[in-house]
């Protein structure tokens, strides 16, 4: 079997400093996070930037050029950023750091995450009966498209966002459209709330419903990760781990850094007798 692709997402734009205050907000707290990361078997780190004081999620250019250059000063990671952004981030806002950051090689980021459809998304408190967000990531067809485009003249591989299996068939329309360069990279991201649910099962559903040339990523919101990504191992998909998704290692037991998890996912996958990819390995694993 191919060797495993861990990826690390360090930040994200929800998580909170309140909810694991080893969350990473300056750049070079995120940097630091990522070199951890890279040393506990990651061969890929997904960004997304902070405000350095308040932690408000931005997606400012020059956060993410000083970020991305001190990784790259310290390891041979693969460099993805996002373009989900955070709430409220326009799509100009959402896609325009593609081109400026692709201007500049020591900036160029080798993969970026392209949301493959629209969805409710939310944080709910049981308790209270509230909704604590309560948004619509929208995602149009005309938008979707000009991602895939911008990307594709960029030279930037997409990480095609899967949060339901119906983003499966937006992402065939893309191609369709000859947006994308094949071999397709998706990432499954389970157990957001609007999106499918975290069980090997849909796992299963999504990965027998890509292409068979496309390879594929697990990401999954809390703990529940821990028990999708022992499937995705045994099946030849590869993994995400990090405090964007989950602040947690275990139950009631806060996470070190993204690190700690990475070091977890090895541990399985090296249990399970998977080796895990350096990211010059990976490269060639995921055609970059
Ligand atoms: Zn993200």
């Amino acid at each position: 079997m191919e060797k495993l692709v861990i990826t690390a997402a360090l930040v994200g734009a929800l998580t909170t400093r309140q909810q694991n205050p080893n969350l990473p907000y300056a750049p070079q707290e995120i940097a630091s996070a990522a070199i951890d990361a890279w040393k506990a078997g990651a061969s890929m780190v997904h960004l997304h930037v902070r405000e350095p004081e308040t932690g408000v999620c931005v997606q400012n250019v020059e956060y993410f050029r000083e970020t991305i250059e001190r990784i790259r000063n310290a390891c041979d990671l693969i460099i993805n950023v996002t373009t989900g952004g955070a709430p409220g981030i326009s799509l100009d806002g959402r896609v325009g750091i593609i081109p400026k950051l692709s201007a500049d090689a020591a900036a160029k980021p080798e993969m970026a995450s392209l949301n493959c459809g629209s969805l409710n998304f939310g944080l709910l408190s049981r308790k209270k009966r509230q909704f604590i967000l309560d948004d619509v990531q929208m995602n149009p067809w005309s938008g979707m498209l000009r991602f895939a485009d911008t990307m594709k003249e960029c030279g930037v591989k997409p990480e095609l966002e899967v949060y339901d299996s119906a983003m499966i068939h937006n992402a065939e329309v893309l191609q369709s459209l000859d947006a994308l360069v094949e071999p397709l990279h998706f990432s499954f991201v389970m157990g957001v709330l609007g999106g499918i649910q975290t069980t090997v099962e849909n796992l299963v559903f999504l990965k027998t419903s890509i292409p068979q040339t496309a390879s594929w990523s697990v990401c999954a919101v809390g703990l529940p990760i821990y028990s999708v990504a022992p499937a995705a191992i045994a099946m030849g998909g590869h993994v995400r781990v990090g405090l964007e998704d989950c602040v947690h290692i275990s139950q009631g037991v806060l996470a070190s850094g993204s690190a700690q998890m990475v070091e977890k996912i090895a541990r399985l996958a090296g249990e399970m007798g998977r080796e895990v990819a350096t990211p010059a390995e990976a490269r060639k694993l995921l055609s970059l």
